[in-house]
This record gives structure tokens, sequence and C-alpha cells, in this order.
């Protein structure tokens, strides 16, 4: 364990160690008063990369100047443009390269492996996913029970914490997985908890429902980009996230999905398809019988929003450059350090922050700031502090590795500090 130090000279000489510190400066910073801010919500929206804009600008180009011969004739042609994004992002989820592919949004593309992976009977037509879910997912579980003819009240088992804690026990959920047993048609957990921070033991938990024959998806809307993830190894049957958090694509930006090797080629699955998925050397004869393609690219429906793509394919360079594993490394320690601070300032003010994040868990740390209220969070974001509030009184704090900087969390705890003296 290193020994942290809540003083300036100490953060910046961590910041002077640090092998990802030139990363900073290859993104866009909110300024206040002439001075970046300090960005803790790299989990609701990454900052952008600089670089994006020039790809967005490449696109733009190439319809000016070549209109619809861009399809094919674009430096980076639009009709397979999005098969570039593939490559990395099979690495940041730990997949092949096959098995992932960039369609639609989040919520969308949920609806739509659904189709796929959730295949109820009258004896086995349960889901597992964990209480208080985000509330997309559970829309969109009570919509797909519905549309089934289920009710959802019979049907979507929450597993629940246990009372007085903020965490969810693995041996809860595989308990709850072997107690519904051969009912049990699908779990789907967000892999990392989008109110807590937790990540969930995906290969545990995956492994219980493989074993009493149920799906297993996941939502990685708050786990890519931030851990580590080895969905092939884990026997994952398919898993879908939004790119906009930690993967600094921009706002809405494209998900990408995840399908287990096992089931592309595979002609008879139920999928909702369309021309983008059927094979590409025979998709401009205009057949009508549909050829899956044998990756994951068979799920695609619709031609690629190539101007979307561009900005997620400039940010996914990024990850090619930096590597999940420098990534990770360095936000143990950040985290580490903010954790550090946060106890220090506590202390100095007699307040009292009660982390509610348990020791599994990315870059975020959720913060329970007992006896504070609202006029704390407007100090901080009055102050340069971009931070999320929850009601009652939490604060969501996600240094994100890419671009935070062990300064910021030093002058965090300053301002922090200061917020709650000068009440
Ligand atoms: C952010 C998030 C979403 C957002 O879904 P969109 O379809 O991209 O709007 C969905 N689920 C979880 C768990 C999230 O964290």
């Amino acid at each position: 364990m290193m020994k942290f130090e809540n003083a300036l000279d100490f953060a910046r000489q961590m910041d002077a160690n640090d092998p990802l510190k030139s990363f900073r400066e290859r993104f866009h910073y909110p300024q206040l008063n002439g001075k970046d801010v300090i960005y803790f919500t790299g989990n609701s929206l990454g900052l952008q990369p600089k670089v994006a804009k020039d790809y967005v600008d490449d696109i733009m180009k190439d319809w000016a100047d070549l209109a619809v011969e861009g399809h094919f004739y674009a430096e980076k042609p639009w009709w397979d443009y999005h098969e570039r994004l593939a490559q990395p992002l099979a690495k940041v989820v730990g997949a092949s390269v096959e098995e992932v592919s960039v369609m639609n949004t989040l919520s969308v593309n949920l609806h739509f492996l659904m189709v796929s992976f959730y295949r109820p009977t009258q004896k086995r037509f349960k889901i597992i996913c964990e209480e208080k879910a985000f509330p997309s997912d559970q829309y969109m579980l009570q919509s797909q029970v519905k549309f089934h003819g289920f009710r959802p009240s019979d049907t979507i088992v929450e597993v629940k914490k246990r009372e007085g804690e903020h965490f969810w026990r693995t041996e809860d959920i595989v308990s709850k997985i072997d107690e519904v047993g051969d009912a049990l048609a699908l779990v789907l957990i967000g892999g990392v908890n989008y109110y807590n921070g937790q990540v969930f033991d995906m290969a545990a938990i995956t492994q219980a429902g493989k074993n009493v024959g149920a799906f297993v998806g996941w939502d990685l809307a708050h786990a890519v980009g931030n851990v580590a993830l080895k969905l092939h190894d884990w026997n994952v049957d398919f898993a879908a996230w939004c790119s906009y958090k930690y993967m600094n694509s921009g706002p809405g930006n494209a998900s990408g999905i995840f399908i287990n090797k096992k089931y592309l080629g595979e002609g008879d699955i139920p999928r909702f398809e369309g021309w983008w998925g059927t094979k590409k050397e025979s998709r401009f004869q205009m057949k009508p019988e549909f050829e899956p393609i044998e990756t994951a690219d068979a799920w695609q429906v619709s031609n690629p929003p190539v101007l979307s793509l561009a900005p997620y394919l400039a940010s996914l360079q990024l990850f090619e450059e930096v590597g999940m594993a420098a990534l990770i490394a360095k936000q143990k320690l950040l985290t580490g350090y903010l954790e550090f601070i946060l106890g220090e300032i506590d202390k100095e003010v007699k307040s009292t922050f009660e982390i509610i994040t348990p020791a599994e868990r990315g870059c975020q740390l959720s913060v329970f700031l007992h006896g504070e209220g609202r006029a704390l969070f407007d100090y901080l974001m009055q102050h340069g502090v971009i931070v999320d509030w929850r009601e009652p009184n939490v604060i969501r704090l996600a240094p994100a590795p890419f671009y935070c900087s062990f300064e910021d969390m030093y002058r965090f705890g300053q301002l922090l500090k200061e917020g709650i003296l000068s009440k």
C-alpha cells in the first residue's frame, strides 16, 4: 500500500509519476473562470477527446466531396465503418472480435437482445435482476415480460441488499438463482451498479445462472472502460453497453453488444433482422433470403450512423493506446487517493462521510454526506467541481483515470472542506 498524504506537493508528485499524465491534454475540459473544472461525472458523460472532431470532420468532408460514393470510396468507407470499432472494443470487454458489434443505443439493444435471449415458456419464464436497477432497465424488463403475456410481479425476481447494508452479496444472488432454478429464464444485472458503484462478481453469477440452465446477460453501462471484463471467458451469453460514459464517445452515442461465439452463425435463433445483418457479400443483390453474418453484426438492423460512430472510433483509439491494464492500474491509485482525502477531510470538519461503495469497485465512490445538504452541492458546482448529487444527500464521484489528476483530488478535498465550513 502506498502511503498517501493530503498535501498539494504530494498530489503533484503523484501526477509527475503518472504514466498516463499526457492523456489529460488530449481531452477538452469545461472551464469555470478560466480554469479547468474538476470533473467527477465521467460515469455520466465522458469528456470529449480532442481528436474526436477530426474524425467527424473527415466524414463531413467525404460526404461533401463524394456524396453517395462515400459508402465505398471514402478513406474509411461507410458501408463497413462499424467494423473498425470491433477490434479495439473486443479488447476492452474481453471478447473475440466477431463477438462484438456496435449499433443503436443501449436500451434499444437490450430490447433486441431480449428477443434472442428471453424466450419464456410456461415452466421457465422468470428473470432475476438487482433491486432498484437503473430505471430504463426496469422499464425494459417489465415491458418485455408483458409483451410475452406474463405479469411482472410473478416474473421479475429482484435480489435485495441485506437490511442495513449498502451492497449486494454474491452469495445472496447465487442462492436466489438456485432457488428459482428451473423456472429461471434469464439473469440480467448491471455489471457495475450505477448508484453505489459496486462491481458484481460477473464470473460467479454467470456460472450460477448457466448451472440452472438460464441465459445470462449483463448491462455494462457503468462497467465498460472502467473495470476488467472477460465476457468470453466468463461464458456470458450476451451484453450491451452505452459508449458515452467511461468510453467518452459523446452524448447519446451508439451502444456496443457482445454475443457469445456459440450463438454466431445460428440461422434459427429468434432475432429481429434487417439488411445490415445479412452477409455483406450478397447484401446488394437484394435477395429475399436473410443469410446471417457469422459475427455479432448479424444483430445489426439498419445501416450504421457513421457520423456518430466517428467520435466513438476516435475514443477507442485512445483506449488502444493506453490499454485497459494501465487504465485500471491508475484507477485503483486515483480512487484510493480520493478515498484517503475524504477520510482526512472528514477528520478536519468532523462531518460524517460514509462511503457506500464496497471494496469491489471501479473508479466511482458514492458518498453519503450525513448532515450536509443540497447547499454543499451548489457550493461545489459554483467552485468548479462538476459532481452528481442524488437525493437525499449522496454524491457520486467518478474520477476517470484517463483525464483526472491527483491534484484534482487534493483540490476537491480543500473545496469540500471550505464548502462545509462556510455554512
Ligand atoms: C446509462 C444507463 C442506461 C442508459 O440507456 P440509454 O439507452 O443509453 O439511454 C441504461 N442502463 C444503465 C444501467 C445505465 O447506467
